[in-house]
């Protein structure tokens, strides 16, 4: 074998106490209990817990760790941890390294410091974390310190949620439990069971450190704050897909091997269609894992980046008038047999259980559209959804031409056919024809089918997958309930499924689009179709608590009325304190920056234009370019105040979604106005003198 690649077969999965690990290690009949938990099926027997936990720190004390935690992921939309040593002290002096079955189950973090949404009160700090045996423990190597990770989920002390994964872990049972009685009422008698999987495909930008370290915004707000347009963007389209730059393919490299190590399966890399901007996809795991390996890999490239003289900027939109970042979520169900539940086959016309989980997810994607909106809505993606190179915040569904013929067909009647792909042929003798896909793709989709799954791109390249992916489970979960409802009772399967599906066909035909979504066309034609387009973060957060959104969430056991109230108050707020972040980052570089690099130079050009004017000279031009510096300061200034005064005055406001609103209302017009003419200063000072890093610089120089 290729020596590289035995080395990467050698690294793959060897910090993770994964399967092989467990079997080696463990009694057998232990091994056999916890394989059974791990697959989600049977909780966790406390009476192994010992067990499990000692072969875990012999494991993890071989490979040098010193300290556990609990890795949990609070509603900061981050990870968190609290590290304890394995030590233990003796009563002769010494240590002894411990670690006990009740230390891996549960943790007791204090939770008042994160964000709980009225949960919970700050006195009554008691939070706990519990061991999710469904995705794997895994070592991480921090400079020296080398900790075992344990992934858990995170409740208040009367049980309540207060994180991402609790709701992710809840909707997978929900999703299990209503695709399987369907799959069950269709006649399927061997799947037993049915998990979500996902893809995610993590876009990124890479700036070299030393104009980050320049740039205060980029520091505190992960988005330039200011910055003119380079005289070059991304019009010749020449980096998408373009040759990797070595010291980039060598920071993917190092990412690479760091994700494979902790079993994440980084598998696609290349760059993305702006300049700067790259992309890593790794191979789809169950959602749980995925979003968990997500969230190792927007980690992972930061940390890597930052041996590399780079950092990694992952929010939605670091640099305006230039594409943003997504993350995009490949999602499907797949059954424990092995059955990807949206994979069409050859005649999907005919694959019964194909075009009810079809049909079931485009029925949820209508239905719930607007919470699914909302899911994806934070700070950042408001740059980018509806903005022209990203998908609009309406959503719909691409099926492409054969689905969409089916589709039509079913809401006609019964379907009888399916088109089927040609052959492509080149044009070349020594190229063999290629099997032309019987559909073509659609990057403009927002969810779009991609041949065996569907792909959610609006999502946000910060984001946890964990929200997005547990409302789509969820809503999906919920039709397909309805569904189960139905052929459970019917007295012919078929014809039933026949009126089920001609319904759905009939009913949400105005969500499937396969045009372009990013024209003004689409923009009028979905009003038409009365789709919601809800621009704003605020008023998307604002559906989140209607009747049908709580009930949805209720009735699948995911969220209880109070536990979506306290998520909607934490999005919120966040939303006012970022945009608060960043008007107050705008007003430190305006006046400790901006304006006096712009005053020192229009003093030189004053004191150019005096010492001209007293040859005798014409110094008109001269002249002219101190009236636009001058002017151009003046009217940067009043932008200042007015933006001062803004902020004072939203500091101001107590209800959280009066000052979300202000801030959208206010705030940001006021943070617009100051970058237009801070911006425009940027094109007429001597650029010896200005104090920011440009967008051509950032974007090009490597
Ligand atoms: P593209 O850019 O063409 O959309 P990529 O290869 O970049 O495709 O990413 C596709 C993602 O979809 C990968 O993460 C892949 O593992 C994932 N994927 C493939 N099949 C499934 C599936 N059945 N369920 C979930 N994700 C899937
Ligand atoms: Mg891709």
């Amino acid at each position: 074998m290729d020596k590289s690649c035995e080395a990467i077969t050698d690294i793959f999965g060897s910090n993770v106490f994964n399967d092989s690990v467990m079997r080696e290690r463990l009694p057998k009949d232990v091994y056999k209990s916890i394989t059974k938990t791990t697959e989600g099926h049977q909780p966790l027997d406390p009476a192994l817990a010992n067990v499990i936990a000692n072969a875990m720190k012999d494991w993890a004390i071989e490979k040098g760790a010193t300290h556990y935690c609990h890795w949990f992921q609070p509603m900061t939309g981050l990870t968190a941890e609290k590290h304890d040593s394995f030590i233990s002290p003796t009563s002769d002096g010494r240590t002894m390294m411990e670690f006990s079955g009740k230390e891996l189950c549960q943790g007791e973090p204090d939770a008042s410091s994160f964000p709980s949404g009225g949960l919970r009160a700050t006195f009554e700090a008691r939070g706990y974390t519990a061991w999710d045996c469904t995705s794997p423990v895994f070592i991480k190597e921090d400079g020296k310190n080398i900790t075992l990770y344990i992934p858990s989920a995170f409740c208040s002390y009367t049980g309540l949620a207060l994180d991402k994964k609790t709701p992710l872990l809840r909707s997978m049972d929900a999703l299990d439990k209503q695709a399987t009685r369907v799959l069950s009422a269709l006649g399927n008698k061997t799947s037993k069971h049915v998990t979500a999987t996902l893809g995610p495909e993590q876009e990124y930008f890479l700036v070299d450190r030393s104009y980050y370290k320049k740039r205060l915004d980029l520091i505190l707000t992960g988005r330039t704050l200011f910055g003119a347009a380079s005289p070059r963007g991304q019009e010749m389209d020449d980096h998408y897909f373009g040759t990797l730059h070595e010291r980039v393919a060598s920071f993917m490299h190092e990412v690479n091997v760091e994700l494979w190590k902790l079993g994440v399966s980084a598998k696609t890399q290349h760059n993305e269609v702006a300049p700067g901007q790259y992309e890593l996809a790794p191979v789809f795991a169950t959602v749980n894992v995925a979003t968990d390996h997500n969230q190792l890999a927007m980690e992972t490239l930061q940390k890597v980046a930052n041996r590399h003289n780079f950092i990694c900027l992952l929010h939605e939109k670091p640099f305006a008038g230039i594409n943003g970042s997504g993350k995009h979520n490949n999602w499907s169900m797949v059954t424990d047999d092995g059955i990807n539940l949206l994979d069409p086959g050859q005649t999907p016309h005919d694959n019964m259980v194909f075009l009810v989980m079809l049909c079931g997810v485009v029925r949820a994607v209508d239905k719930y559209a607007k919470l699914l909106r909302a899911s994806v809505a934070n700070t950042g993606n408001e740059h980018r959804l509806g903005a022209n190179e990203a998908p609009p915040a309406i959503v719909s569904i691409f099926l492409g031409e054969q689905l969409t013929d089916i589709f039509n067909q079913l809401a006609n009647g019964d379907a009888t056919s399916s088109r089927q792909g040609e052959e492509l042929k080149l044009g070349v003798s020594t190229l063999p024809p290629l099997p032309k896909d019987c559909t073509d793709r659609n990057r403009t989709s927002p969810f779009a089918f991609t041949g065996n799954r569907f792909e959610f791109r609006m999502v946000g390249s910060t984001q946890s997958t964990a929200g997005p992916t547990f409302v789509l489970n969820t809503i999906v979960a919920d039709i397909l309930a309805e569904i189960a409802d139905e052929l459970e009772k019917a007295k012919n399967v078929k014809s039933s499924v026949q009126k089920i599906l001609r319904k759905i066909a009939n009913e949400h035909s105005r969500i499937i689009f396969n045009g372009d979504n990013y024209t003004d066309v689409w923009v009028v034609e979905a009003e038409k179709r009365q789709l919601p387009n809800i621009r704003s973060t605020v008023g998307s957060l604002a559906t989140i608590m209607d009747e049908e959104n709580v009930g949805v969430f209720e009735r699948q056991k995911v969220l209880s009325k109070a536990e979506l109230a306290a998520r909607t108050e934490i999005l919120l707020e966040a939303y006012s304190m970022q945009i608060n972040i960043e008007a107050l980052t705008m007003i430190n570089i305006v006046k400790r920056q901006i304006l006096p690099a712009s005053a020192e130079y229009s003093g030189k050009l004053a004191a150019t234009v005096a010492s001209i004017s007293s040859t005798g000279l014409c110094s008109d031009y001269q002249k002219e370019m101190l009236e636009t510096v001058s002017e151009l300061i003046g009217s940067t200034g009043k932008a200042l105040k007015e933006l001062e005064a803004i902020t004072k005055e939203c500091a101001d406001i107590k209800e959280i979604s009066d000052k979300a609103e202000f801030c959208r209302d206010k705030v940001i017009p006021a943070m617009c106005q100051l970058r237009q003419f801070a911006d425009e200063l940027e094109t007429n000072v001597d650029a010896s003198l200005w104090p920011l890093p440009t967008y051509a610089e950032m974007l090009f120089l490597k």
